[in-house]
């Protein structure tokens, strides 16, 4: 049993038990490439958030983990099959109801681990950061943590050579052999503008790829998903713990 993961506590343990920080980590159920389970983003939420808050206890800071949001936004994909979507008032909605617990509890640090790149957090804090004053909200994408080049050759965002290495590690079972595995290429829009990133349009993901990923997998290998899982949890751990030793009355000098 782990003391920072809510789900194998109990109600002894809680007796008298206190947390500064609640983690609320948040995938998505949706394709990834061939060769990748449709729970990608929740095995690297579960992994990441447990990971980094091993790290974060271990150096004294008193997070608990929440359960993984198995759901995210999915709006770009509605026809590929079953991919789920939530829409972002719907997380709006979780969220407030969630942080309405934690601040009547009296855990006033919050922070998001994101593992989905259509999920978008940042106007959701902004607008509950308006009805929840007392609390600070915080919200990161684990998979911006680190310079990807450092670790893996090939670029990408969605069942790339990251994601892949990562799941290979995590949970080799669950991988397809990579001779099956699309080569993930995207394609650009006509609008340059949208190719720069400056601009932005949600992307039509079937139009955007033929096997649902974008990265080519084929290096990927379980001792690259290691290696870069271990600093990830490391950095994300560190943030755990430079949040829950934040003074709520002095963020700034
Ligand atoms: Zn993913």
């Amino acid at each position: 049993m782990r003391p920072y993961i809510l789900a194998e506590s109990n109600w002894k343990n809680l007796e008298f038990d206190r947390f500064d920080l609640a983690v609320l980590p948040w995938g998505a159920t949706e394709a990834h490439n061939y060769h990748l389970p449709y729970g990608t983003d929740v095995y690297e939420a579960d992994a990441v958030a447990a990971g980094a808050g091993k790290f974060a206890w271990e150096k004294g800071a008193k997070v608990v983990i929440l359960p993984t949001i198995p759901f995210g936004v999915n709006t770009g994909q509605s026809d590929i099959y079953l991919d789920i979507n939530l829409n972002p008032s719907t997380q709006m909605a979780i969220l407030k109801d969630l942080l309405t617990v934690l601040d009547r509890q009296g855990i006033k640090k919050f922070l998001i681990i994101n593992s989905h790149g259509g999920n978008d957090f940042k106007t959701i804090l902004r607008e509950l950061g308006l009805q929840f004053p007392e609390m600070l909200l915080t919200t990161c994408n684990w998979f911006q943590a680190l310079d990807k080049s450092l670790y893996f050759e090939e670029e990408g965002d969605h069942a790339d050579e990251m994601e892949t290495s990562l799941i290979m590690y995590l949970h080799p079972e669950m991988v397809l052999p990579l001779e099956i595995a699309g080569l993930g290429e995207e394609k650009k829009s006509v609008i340059p503008g949208l190719n720069e990133k400056w601009a932005w349009s949600e992307r039509k993901w079937s139009q955007v790829t033929e096997d649902t990923g974008i990265g080519n997998p084929k290096k990927s290998t379980p001792e690259k998903g290691e290696r870069y899982f271990k600093d990830v949890c490391q950095k994300v751990g560190g943030l755990m713990v430079d949040i829950c030793s934040a003074d709520l009355h002095t963020l700034y000098r």
